[in-house]
């Protein structure tokens, strides 16, 4: 018998045999050890008397509990259990139960292995996996959008205009392209400087962005350029669609001057045969800037859909900037 009490007595982890009562029995030194008590302050006590205050009726609970069903639980089974020392202090702990018979009386081996240093990586890797996600979830967000406005960047524009047009292709919709340009807006910056100017730029970011519908694509081109993406619209609800955006940036308040747009419009009509998106849209941005110059030409503030170009006057291009 002499080895098991030896085996007993030094396996690194603290060990209990707990009767039905729930009083301890015996204890090994790792016990002693790990909550600092000394083996005869233990013997015959309550195990709940390891157990923070406020886990030990729940504690008995799962005692009873475990001795009715005589299971045996494994290691890793519970994700946070704490037990208490003799000074009161709390430590993470994983515990594995197993019955036993002794002479025909029922006990529980009780095995207890502090895991605060486990526990203490797990921690930290927990914090360092959540800090990287926030920190790709930042990169994903800067990766696609325009730091002042907060509107899709150029590369997003693309990306969703591109999906916009399969879209439209498949359900043979149009799909139309607004190229929206600040009329005199270099103006503003000479007058009242670079921040004013981007005050600007935001405000009509949001100003478009909430006068336009929930499934169109926003986005600054770049500078005060910015473009929106949509489809179901035919030419004259796009010039419809257009001019609620013209003049919702007209009405913007308290800026230091009156902020006006100028628009492009291209429609393209459902394709009968497929092409390259990327061509297509190339092709699209092509016309709305066409059609955008000639509404610049006209006299600024105001929308000019590139199917009716030939309607006006042929723009002169020299004199438009
Ligand atoms: P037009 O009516 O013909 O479009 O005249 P415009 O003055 O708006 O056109 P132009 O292209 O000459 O000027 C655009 C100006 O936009 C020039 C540039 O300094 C300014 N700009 C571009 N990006 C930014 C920005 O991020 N912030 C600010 N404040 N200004 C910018
Ligand atoms: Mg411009
Ligand atoms: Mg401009």
């Amino acid at each position: 018998m002499e080895i098991y009490q030896r085996i007993f007595e030094s396996t690194p982890d603290a060990l209990f045999v707990i009767d039905q009562a729930g009083r301890m029995v015996l204890a090994n030194a790792q016990a002693e050890n790990l909550f600092g008590y000394d083996r005869s302050e233990l013997i015959d006590q309550p195990v709940e008397m390891l157990v923070p205050a406020r886990f030990a009726a729940h504690h008995a609970g799962l005692r009873a509990r475990f001795l009715s069903e005589t299971h045996s639980r494994p290691m890793g089974g519970a994700s946070e259990l704490f037990a208490r020392r003799k000074d009161a202090s709390e430590f993470p702990v994983d515990i594995m139960l197993s019955p036993m018979i002794l002479d025909g009386t029922p006990f529980i081996l009780c095995v207890v292995r502090d895991i605060t240093e486990r526990k203490a990586a797990q921690d930290e890797l927990e914090q360092q996996t959540a800090e990287l996600r926030r920190l790709h979830a930042e990169l994903e967000l800067l990766a696609h959008h325009d730091g002042l406005t907060g509107l899709y960047n150029w590369r997003a524009f693309y990306e969703h205009a591109g999906q916009m047009l399969k879209t439209a292709h498949r359900r043979r919709e149009n799909a139309t392209l607004l190229m929206i340009d600040l009329d005199h807006f270099k103006q503003i910056n000479d007058r009242f400087g670079h921040p004013e100017g981007d005050r600007v730029l935001r405000a009509v970011a949001s100003t478009l962005k909430a006068a336009a519908r929930d499934n169109d694509i926003v986005a600054r081109h770049g500078g005060e350029e910015f473009v929106v993406a949509a489809y179901g619209l035919s030419e004259a609800e796009s010039l419809v669609a257009a001019e609620r955006l013209r003049a919702a940036v007209a009405a913007i308040e308290n800026m230091k001057a009156r902020v006006t747009a100028s628009i492009g419009i291209a429609t393209l009509a459902p394709q009968t045969q497929k092409h390259e998106p990327a061509h297509v849209l190339a092709e699209l941005l092509d016309q709305a800037d066409q059609a955008l110059y000639a509404a610049k030409h006209h006299g600024r503030n105001q929308v000019c859909h590139f199917n009716r170009l030939a309607d006006l006057a042929q723009p002169d291009r020299s004199s438009a900037s």
